[in-house]
């Protein structure tokens, strides 16, 4: 029996009627149900209704003001599942950093119902840069979308964004300051831009840290007409 990959005590598996009956494919567990406990759901009604940070009630945060005044940023709205709580730090680090890619199992059902339910046509997720895919072995923002675009109610995944510049694995390193100087590290990959015109775009990260990341993202795809463009990430 397998245990789970972050407290490593076993697995215990037991099918409920509704999974049996549904004939869906059941995801396999790779965390247990007390790790799942630890993480901390963000609630819409919580939420600041621009970056989807967690508070206490549903006014634009200071962070969000403080984009506001930036000049040519787009006001690009992101919706966050879960807190930055320690647990989903310790979760980013094993996966990300430790580079097990089997975690990106605990959470890819969740992320597909959540995109599933933003309604958007096409869900393109954040680049890594070479560097870092030759380092990790693989894109951590790309593997959570892996059941995304599986079934008819599902968007398309197009990884219509490249990396042209700065490496994003040194981006951890870097303070507030120097993450918020960096110039624009994405460009439109030519074999998508046809594909996004006139649709609804969600765009798709792990984590809202400054929001730096999910403007550049949002700026990089401003050349093409869309209809829509939202932004989406596992932790805030
Ligand atoms: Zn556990
Ligand atoms: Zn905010």
């Amino acid at each position: 029996m397998a245990s789970c990959l972050m407290c490593q005590k076993m697995l215990s598996k037991t099918l409920t009627i509704r999974e049996l009956l549904s004939w869906r494919k059941v995801t396999d567990d790779v965390i247990c149900e007390n790790c799942k406990a630890t993480f901390t759901v963000i609630r819409e009604s919580k939420a600041c209704p621009q970056c989807g940070r967690n508070q206490e009630n549903q006014e634009i945060c200071q962070d969000c003001q403080r984009w506001h005044l930036m000049p040519n940023t787009l006001k690009i709205k992101n919706r966050g599942l879960f807190q930055y709580t320690p647990a989903m730090h310790d979760y980013m680090h094993q996966y990300k950093f430790n580079g097990d890619l089997r975690l990106a199992k605990a959470f890819q059902h969740v992320v597909q119902l959540a995109i599933e339910a933003a309604q958007v046509d096409v869900v393109i997720p954040v680049p890594v840069s070479d560097t870092t895919f030759d380092h990790r072995g693989f894109n951590q923002t790309a593997e959570l979308l892996q059941l995304v675009g599986k079934n008819r109610h599902s968007p398309v995944v197009y990884p219509a964004l490249k990396v042209v510049t700065r490496d994003k694995q040194q981006q951890s390193k870097q303070g507030r300051k120097d993450r918020m100087d960096r110039t624009q590290p994405f460009v439109i990959d030519p074999n998508y831009a046809e594909k996004l015109h006139g649709n609804k775009i969600l765009i798709f990260d792990d984590v809202y840290t400054t929001g730096r990341t999910l403007h550049f993202a949002a700026q990089a795809l401003q050349t093409v007409e869309v209809a829509s463009m939202i932004g989406f990430t596992l932790a805030r």
